[in-house]
């Protein structure tokens, strides 16, 4: 494939900040990709069928303490669809229900870099080879990004607009060994520089209400980040999903998931915090509701989002306005369930 301009869209400073001057609260993936592509512009989940080294023994079998892969992405139901048959029948329900003509083929389930590179180019161009199709999201864990990997997506960016999702969810390494990540914060600060040095955009997804952390530890990521070559942000309450080792705790009284009150407080403290150029690209959790043990109101997306406009309006405060700022006392959170802080 040759380079194709117009998959490949120029990003201007009018593309980055004017949000706040139109009355946004906070720099939205939605706002961005409408700008970057002069339209509506929907993510579709792709699974191509990749593992993960932290379940298949490579690094670990047991997984992420909260992963149940098959509740990644309704994709995974239709297993045995080539990429451009996923694609293409989501596209068609989109164009019907939304009137939406333009996709970002987004490599969700599992890891999606771990595998040579010329069996990730036949999958990555298969994916772009569809009508309609603009670029890329590419979703990973930080200790999956070789230089061999990391210079060849670099190439395929300069041909479309790509984006490399990279799984960090805390700067605490007692964190992520409590959860098996089977990473250090060191690891994902490592990747994110060496994408940043090929001028690759980051986007970073963060866990909030990690087993054994407090408001504060979670204030402290986002902090981290915030100094960090990012250019969009996930944030994700931790749910309890079925058939996990969270789901074994949970039902042994032995961990609670954040209420949606403490959750919307949180995200807002975070997003006071970040740069104004990082671009929010998810503000919850969700997944299958067969999949779900808990939180209830994990289901209810839409008013978590609707909760989060309204505290910030109450507040009188949007995305940036306390960047570099460091932590303060948190709102909300009468609800936590020690005196430690500990959720
Ligand atoms: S890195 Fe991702 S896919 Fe792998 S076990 Fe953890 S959550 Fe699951």
């Amino acid at each position: 494939m040759g380079t194709n301009p117009e998959k490949r869209p120029e990003i201007t400073s009018a593309s980055f900040c004017d949000w706040r001057q139109l009355g946004h609260r906070y720099y939205s993936l939605g706002f961005y990709l409408n700008r970057i592509f002069g339209g509506k512009t929907w993510k579709v989940s792709v699974d191509g069928g990749f593992h993960c080294p932290n379940a298949d023994g490579a690094i670990s079998r047991s997984g992420c303490l909260f992963c149940n892969i098959a509740s990644f992405s309704p994709s995974r139901r239709w297993s045995g669809l080539t990429i451009r048959e996923q694609i293409l029948r989501a596209a068609a329900k989109l164009r019907e229900r939304r009137g939406i003509h333009r996709f970002i083929a987004y490599f969700q389930p599992g890891t999606n870099t771990y595998g040579p590179p010329d069996h990730l180019e036949r999958l990555y161009r298969e994916a772009l080879s569809v009508p309609g199709v603009v670029g890329l999201a590419i979703g990973t864990r930080p200790d999956c990004l070789s230089d061999d990997v990391l210079d060849f997506l670099a190439t395929i960016s300069h041909e479309t607009w790509l984006t490399v999702e990279i799984g960090v969810q805390s700067c605490h390494n007692d964190t992520l060994r409590r959860i098996n990540r089977g990473h250090s914060w060191e690891d994902a600060v490592n990747a994110i520089q060496r994408c940043a040095t090929r001028g690759l955009r980051v986007s970073v997804h963060l866990m909030f209400g990690l087993p054994g952390e407090t408001y504060h530890h979670m204030l402290e990521t986002a902090g981290k980040i915030a100094e960090l070559p990012v250019h969009g942000v996930k944030l994700h309450n931790l749910y309890v999903a079925r058939d996990t080792g969270l789901a074994k705790l949970y039902e042994a009284g032995q961990y609670q998931p954040l209420s949606q009150e403490a959750y919307v407080s949180i995200v807002c403290d975070v997003l006071e915090r970040l740069p104004p150029h990082v671009v929010i690209e998810r503000l919850t959790a969700e997944t299958d509701a067969g999949y779900l043990v808990a939180p209830e109101w994990c289901r209810r997306k839409g008013e978590t989002i609707s909760l989060i406009d309204k505290q910030l309006e109450a507040r009188g405060t949007y995305q940036g306005c306390r960047f570099r700022e460091g932590p303060h006392q948190p709102v909300g959170l009468s609800s936590s369930p020690n005196k430690d802080g500990n959720m």
